[in-house]
């Protein structure tokens, strides 16, 4: 299947709209027309080749939501027509120990994870490209249920940045009514805010940028500490439970 999407050619290019094959689906894979593809700054490294291992066309995106459109024979999680979302990952072995264990990013299969985009893809280490494009194939572990209560749109950004912030949340612990420190309040830190808020903890937000604190504190931030303010830095030493870093 031909597939528009919008792709790099070169680290030095703008994104500019490239067409290229889908393989044909498979059995136990999902087929979703995609309506919304959050951006994260994982895409702008990959396409910047900032880590010196991009494969051109690079068609970056994984903050994937949309609608089943096909299904492959065995698949059962999944029917025509449900809403759906795709993270970062789109396959993996399945069957080593990390696999098993759920720890699929750690796959030590022969051809290890695949990754949404920059492949390379099972079985045979093609690239793979990710939801800057009108559709996507994805083995059906790897897709994940969306609410219809969620709109579509807001829900792609949880894929990454939300899944990122809200995992060490409940790594950690984080309890209901605990204060948590929130550092950075960007594509990840926005999320972390509003996650936070939503397991009941007191947020606080640290940024550098005063001219955000209304926007903060609309996410549902109880204060806001702006760092150049030393007396507000100091006041609020040793009042957090927890804090989630998102500077790099
Ligand atoms: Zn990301
Ligand atoms: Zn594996």
């Amino acid at each position: 299947m031909t597939v528009i999407g919008y792709g790099a050619r070169a680290a030095d290019q703008q994104l500019q709209p490239v067409s290229f094959e889908r393989e044909p689906l498979r059995a136990g894979e999902v087929e979703i027309d995609i309506a919304f593809c959050g951006v994260c700054h994982s895409d702008i490294h990959q396409c910047a080749n900032d880590w010196e291992n991009t494969v051109w066309p690079c068609v970056p995106g994984h903050e994937i939501v949309g609608t089943v459109s096909k299904i492959g024979n065995g698949v059962t999680k999944f029917a025509i027509g449900d809403t759906v979302g795709v993270g970062c990952m789109v396959n993996s072995c399945r069957v080593c120990e990390a696999c098993a264990a759920g720890d699929e990013q750690y796959c030590t299969g022969p051809k290890s994870a695949t990754f949404t985009y920059n492949g390379p893809k099972l079985p045979d280490g093609s690239n793979s490209y990710g939801g800057y494009s009108d559709s996507i194939t994805v083995r059906e572990e790897f897709v994940l249920a969306i609410p219809v209560a969620i709109d579509p749109a807001q829900a792609a950004p949880i894929l990454c940045a939300g899944v990122t912030t809200y995992q060490p949340m409940k790594h950690f612990g984080l309890k209901k009514g605990q204060t948590l420190g929130v550092a950075g309040i960007g594509g990840l830190g926005h999320m972390a805010v509003q996650i936070g808020k939503a397991l009941g903890a007191t947020v606080v937000a640290f940024t550098t940028s005063a001219e955000k604190i209304a926007a903060i504190k609309a996410l549902g931030a109880h204060d806001v500490v702006v760092m150049d303010d030393e007396t507000a830095v100091q006041a609020a030493a040793l009042s957090l439970d927890m804090m989630i870093d998102t500077i790099p």
